[in-house]
């Protein structure tokens, strides 16, 4: 389970994020929509830690900043950042020996299913944009968080490893992990959503259950937009 209770982050005068409260229980999952600029990697880097906030963030019931949530977690950043001198297969020895586990062959089973096995020798800084953002996915679920943080994780993947990514959603769903998806892509998580929520200008403006109403996703989003920007 993740919870956010009132985080805020400021940078000097911006209020990225102001007051903003959610959690995504066990098996579910959320999506993060908002037009650009409206908060939503903010929320993400305070909740893996990566920023300092004002306000209370749990992973499992331990605070975000503990080594009980960064066991749990898992996290694909907006932009994949490889390490250029590590090959594939070493990126996830590295992700294995930082968590202390042993190779249940998790990790091959990933790379053969996004089509990486092949490249396991090749080093990072050889990697397409593509392979990397695969990679990263790769790197963020080998330790089998319980809860994961996908933000834009469709950007540069081709139709394979997009068809792949979405039965990972399903898979994980119902092993019971909680999943946070922050996309512009909306069609590409339209199927999978248990609540949405739709940031803009640093607030969550609405939050909807999947089957409350009639609205889809993108109808939800343009009408709490409004205009599809958040001048
Ligand atoms: P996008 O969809 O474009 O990725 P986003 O919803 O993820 O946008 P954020 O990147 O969280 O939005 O940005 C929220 C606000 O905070 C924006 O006004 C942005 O200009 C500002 N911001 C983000 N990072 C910084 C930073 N390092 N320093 C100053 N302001 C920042």
């Amino acid at each position: 389970m993740l919870t956010v209770k009132n985080v805020t982050k400021k940078y000097d005068k911006v209020w990225a994020n102001n007051n903003i409260s959610l959690t995504v229980p066990d098996g579910e999952i959320a999506v993060l929509l908002g037009p650009n600029g409206a908060g939503k990697s903010t929320l993400i880097k305070c909740i893996c830690g990566l920023l300092r906030f004002s306000g209370e963030i749990s992973i499992c019931g331990f605070d975000n900043k503990s080594l009980e949530a960064k066991r749990l977690l898992g996290y694909v950043p907006e932009m994949p950042a490889v390490y250029d001198l590590l090959t594939v297969e070493e990126h996830l020895e590295f992700i294995r020996r930082s968590y202390k586990i042993a190779d249940d062959g998790t990790g091959e089973k990933l790379l053969r299913r996004f089509e990486l096995y092949d490249k396991k020798d090749k080093l990072g800084k050889e990697l397409s944009k593509g392979m990397q953002q695969k990679l990263s996915i790769c790197c963020a679920l080998v330790h089998k968080p319980e809860v994961i943080i996908f933000d834009e994780p469709m950007v540069g993947l081709d139709p394979y490893a997009i068809k792949q990514l979405k039965e990972i959603f399903t898979q994980i769903k119902n092993d019971g992990v909680t999943v946070l998806i922050s996309t512009h892509m909306i069609d590409s998580v339209e199927d999978y959503w248990d609540t949405a929520y739709i940031m803009v200008k640093g607030e969550v403006k609405v939050q909807k259950k999947n089957g409350e109403g009639n609205e889809s996703l993108e109808e939800l989003f343009f009408s709490a937009t409004e205009t599809g920007s958040d001048k």
